[in-house]
């Protein structure tokens, strides 16, 4: 239990049974993380006090202390005191049949949000057909490598930043491999850096101090690093794509990393389909920018091992403007990615992290029929998903689209990116078959009469196919 969670929770999350906050809403980050371990979570419980010092919550007039049993219903956001008893769901043959005939008919392909190699193995099972959107700075929490990452933001000049980053680019190059082997051959869109670097930073005295010593540093300058990165909106402020333009160089280990693991699989005879998603972009001088800077890097690892593959480099359209001048930016893209939450976030100046607070009302005054976290607001937001596919391919017409927002797992906004042409929704793993499901049903509404295709083609039985001359 939490009042929030930050990306420095990860491991409590991992160690949770369920996750319970008192903040937040659908697209915030207890729930977007714990959707994709799987997990059972309540956001935006605003009864919710958590004293951490006093090692007690207040849930209403109750208090409950560490080891008191509390039950979660996730689908219906109650939280009932003590234990009640609950079943395993069993996935039973006729599941697998409903996905088969599913596939025959979908039009729109099916990813995955995944950041390790195991959630890419469940949402493979799942039937995911690649990768849609991999947020690296989860693998920045690991606790061999958070040191490594504040010495990195602590940087005093580039000389101590390249310093850090030395020692992150073997991790990051290994993170990438085993995602690149769990996916064999399958596409895996790997989104470079995106949220503010604070966001890593000690937020405590002892955190600070322990920081401090560790890197050599005095605690008032740690402290006034830390002050100097806060920000009044860090929504708005020094993120995505606008860290990649001040700190060039974490960038280029990420991309280095990404085209070392590429190279390190492909040698041991597994197929590779790397795609970097530069985020945030709002102005096509970034995308332009930071292509270029992609594209060098790659070109270098490729010639240090004299091994050539192919990477797309595209972006998520995540910021009104990009969608605005989506012709512009889809010049310098190999394909784009709808990010909803950032989309809606911006569009409705709604907070994702502090809307729950007040949406509940709009809804019960009928004044909203559907949280736009949960499904897209067709009219508003996809109004300018609309605009940047049309534009972005009046630009370039092979342009591949996706989504990779929380809507890409939601039954009606699946529906609305298949009518709207969208090549792909990307979702977290457990609701693959949701999405598998809702393309169908949308394929169907489009075209009831048309005969069953088969979209969904692994590439390993490609290869067989075509090794047999079919
Ligand atoms: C988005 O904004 O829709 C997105 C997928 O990115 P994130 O949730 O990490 O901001
Ligand atoms: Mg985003």
């Amino acid at each position: 239990m939490r009042t929030e969670t930050s990306p420095e929770d990860i491991h409590g999350m991992d160690a949770a049974e369920g996750i319970l906050t008192a903040r937040g809403g659908m697209t915030s980050h207890a729930a977007v993380v714990a959707r994709g371990m799987g997990k059972c979570c309540v956001v935006g419980c605003g009864e919710l006090r958590v004293d951490r010092k006093a090692g007690e919550v207040h849930l209403g007039e109750h208090v409950l202390r560490a080891g008191d049993p509390l039950t979660l219903d996730g689908s219906t956001g109650e939280v009932i005191l003590g234990t009640v008893a609950t079943v395993m769901p069993e996935l039973d043959p006729e599941f697998g049949q409903l996905m088969r005939w599913a596939d025959r008919r979908r039009t729109l392909r099916v990813r995955t949000n995944a950041d390790t190699p195991n959630d890419a193995k469940v949402a493979r099972e799942f039937g995911a057909e690649g990768i849609g959107l991999c947020r690296t700075e989860h693998m920045f929490f690991e606790a061999d490598r958070i040191l490594a990452v504040r010495q990195m933001i602590l940087a005093a000049d580039v000389g101590q930043r390249l310093e850090a980053l030395e020692k992150l680019l073997p991790m990051q190059r290994g993170d990438f491999a085993g995602i690149f082997r769990a996916m064999e051959g399958l596409p895996v869109t790997i989104r470079l850096l995106d949220p503010p670097l604070h966001e890593f930073l000690p937020q405590t005295e002892d955190e600070m101090a322990e920081v401090a010593g560790k890197l050599g540093r005095s605690v008032p300058e740690v402290r006034a690093r830390i002050e100097g990165l806060n920000e009044f909106n860090p929504m708005l402020g020094h993120r995505g794509c606008r860290l990649g333009i001040t700190f060039p160089e974490i960038y280029r280990m990420q991309v280095r990393a990404i085209a070392e693991a590429a190279c390190e699989v492909a040698a041991s005879g597994v197929a590779v389909k790397p795609e970097i998603m530069i985020p945030l972009v709002a102005h096509v001088g970034e995308l332009e920018k930071l292509r270029a800077l992609c594209q060098v890097e790659i070109r270098a690892v490729q010639a240090e091992h004299g091994r050539r593959f192919r990477s797309a480099i595209g972006t998520m359209i995540e910021v009104p403007r990009a969608a605005l001048v989506a012709d512009e930016i889809a010049r310098h893209a190999d394909f784009f990615s709808f990010g909803t939450n950032d989309l809606t976030q911006m569009t409705y100046a709604l907070s994702r992290d502090d809307a729950g607070k007040f949406l509940p009302d709009y809804i019960e005054q009928g004044i909203l029929e559907d949280d736009p976290f949960v499904s897209i607001d067709e009219e508003g937001i996809g109004e300018l998903i609309r605009i940047g596919v049309e534009k972005g391919r009046s630009s370039h017409p092979n342009l591949k689209v996706g989504i990779c927002g929380e809507h890409g797992g939601d039954a009606k906004s699946v529906a609305f990116c298949s009518r709207t042409g969208l090549d792909y929704v990307s979702c977290s793993p457990y609701r693959v078959p949701v999405a598998r499901l809702a393309a169908a049903q949308a394929a169907i509404a489009a075209a009831p009469e048309a005969g069953h295709k088969k979209v969904s083609k692994s590439p390993k039985k490609k290869a067989k196919r075509k090794r047999k001359g079919q």
